[in-house]
């Protein structure tokens, strides 16, 4: 019987960081060798967290639209001497199957999206409701039977929420019979963040 995984954290109870619980969601499927997204490259922590688990032997591509970020990711992919092959782009995540070739379909193990702003940017360039959903459908197609897709969704800020609510609407749409999906909300303040967590369901493998 399909369903959905509910949790609620309360930040009044412990420190919880979604970002941390989205990456520890993709280290249970991401291998050595295996090729991954970063749809939001930002600062590059989470391109950066995904070279390491990847190694030489795998591949990232990264996108984000703002050229400082792609310098931002550069700069701490050096830093940290990855040696990964990872592909920056300064393109929308939109065009995620524009940008990827088609031979990496339904073979990426892992597609992190953290949506919003750049922290200590200009918070006018932000993720938007139709370039978002429209990344999300691509990575499902890109997307491996054994992998996952994280979403970090913030409603705080202008724009916010009306992006949360597209994502909600399309996850609406996604197959639960294909597709099982965990949230995670910190509760406990206005405008709460949430992490959804999307993944083929054992039995379509
Ligand atoms: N994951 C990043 C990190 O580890 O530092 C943080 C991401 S930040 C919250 C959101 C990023 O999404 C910003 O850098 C912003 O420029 C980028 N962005 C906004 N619209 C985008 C789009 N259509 N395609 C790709 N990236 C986009």
């Amino acid at each position: 019987m399909p369903f959905s995984k509910f949790f609620t954290f309360s930040i009044f109870d412990m420190r919880i960081s979604l970002i941390h619980l989205a990456q520890q969601s993709v280290q249970k499927v991401l291998l050595p060798g295996d090729y991954a997204i970063d749809a939001t490259m930002g600062n590059g922590h989470d391109t950066l967290f995904l070279a390491r688990i990847v190694g030489e032997q795998g591949k990232i591509f990264a996108f984000d639209i703002q050229s400082n970020a792609l310098e931002l990711t550069h700069a701490r992919l050096k830093k940290n001497l990855i040696s990964a092959p990872v592909s920056l782009n300064l393109c929308s995540h939109g065009k995620l199957l524009q940008c990827i070739p088609t031979s990496y379909i339904g073979k990426i193990k892992a597609i992190m999206f953290n949506l919003g702003y750049l922290p200590g940017s200009d918070k006018s360039i932000k993720t938007i409701p139709e370039e978002t959903v429209k990344a999300l459908s691509e990575a499902l197609v890109l997307l491996s039977t054994t992998g996952c897709i994280s979403i970090v969704v913030y409603t705080g800020h202008p724009g916010g929420l009306e992006e949360a609510n597209a994502v909600r609407n399309w996850l609406g749409k996604v197959s639960e019979e294909k597709f099982e999906r965990e949230i995670t909300i910190l509760s406990g303040r206005c405008n709460p963040p949430e992490l959804i967590v999307i993944s083929p369901r054992p039995e379509r493998r």
